[in-house]
């Protein structure tokens, strides 16, 4: 289904300072002495992002971690709007992680504004979704992962990527076995597939969640798995290469 290539992304949430960048330059730097069958992506704080884009090179893209759900330059006082990202050389944007959802109470109405004022603004929104652990406890995660990618997802999916990211796995540990893995981002495509009548173009469905060098390989040979969203191990270059260097793809 994926017409394009996985895409590994290293979201640096509230972490990093100018300094940090040399990781990024240092990643951009193994990266053009690869193949280049996988796609990476660093997602720096919004103040870094113009820095990133110069240390990043040819091989290696930047993205945002969040956008206003306005398309209009407007009169809001600590927001930025996805056309700044894209003026600042981002071609990707990370939309309704779990942390925003839940500390700041966006809705799936507004993430899906979100990913929309994306993909008018020509950048590429990672639409995240995921269940709580009382929710799988609960044996909800086909209803509730279901409803955020339904309610979530702009109706032209074409150009979108979804990460599927257990709110119990961020952070910790653990992560679903992979036949887990693998029933909900075959239900992600299939929920997609049924609203587009038909397989999404350039679709694609990254897992997240305590990702890692000693557990990648294992989650890049899932069916339906299309990379990774990667929080910790995004910030320093050689554990994120580590995870690059998993996939089958990279050559
Ligand atoms: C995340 O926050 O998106 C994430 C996947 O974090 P971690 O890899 O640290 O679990």
């Amino acid at each position: 289904m994926a017409a394009h290539r996985p895409l590994i992304a290293g979201n640096w949430k509230m972490y990093g300072r100018t300094v940090d960048l040399a990781e990024i330059a240092k990643l951009a730097h193994t990266l053009s002495e690869r193949a280049g069958g996988v796609e990476a992506l660093i997602c720096p704080p919004a103040p870094y992002i113009s820095g990133a884009r110069a240390s990043a090179g040819a091989h290696l893209a930047i993205g945002g971690q969040d956008c206003s759900p306005l398309q209009q330059d407007s009169a809001r006082t600590g927001e930025y709007s996805a056309a700044m990202l894209a003026d600042l050389g981002a071609t990707y944007v990370i939309v309704g992680h779990s942390e925003r959802r839940t500390q700041h109470g966006e809705s799936d109405a507004v993430v899906r504004q979100k990913a929309e004022a994306a993909l008018a603004a020509g950048l590429i929104p990672i639409i995240c979704v995921g269940e709580t652990l009382a929710e799988r406890d609960a044996g909800r995660v086909a209803e509730v992962v279901g409803a955020q990618v339904e309610k979530s997802t702009p109706e032209t999916s074409a150009h979108v990527a979804v990460a599927y990211e257990p709110v119990w796995a961020i952070g910790g540990t653990t992560t679903p076995t992979l036949a887990e893995i693998a029933e909900v981002h075959i239900l992600i495509k299939a929920v997609l597939e049924r609203r587009s009548s038909g397989a999404p173009k350039g679709l694609r469905v990254l897992y997240g969640g305590s990702v890692a060098p000693k557990n990648a390989r294992d989650i890049f040979s899932v069916e339906g798995v299309d990379g990774a969203l990667v929080g910790r191990a995004s910030l320093k270059a050689a554990d994120f290469e580590a995870i690059i260097s998993s996939h089958p793809a990279a050559g």
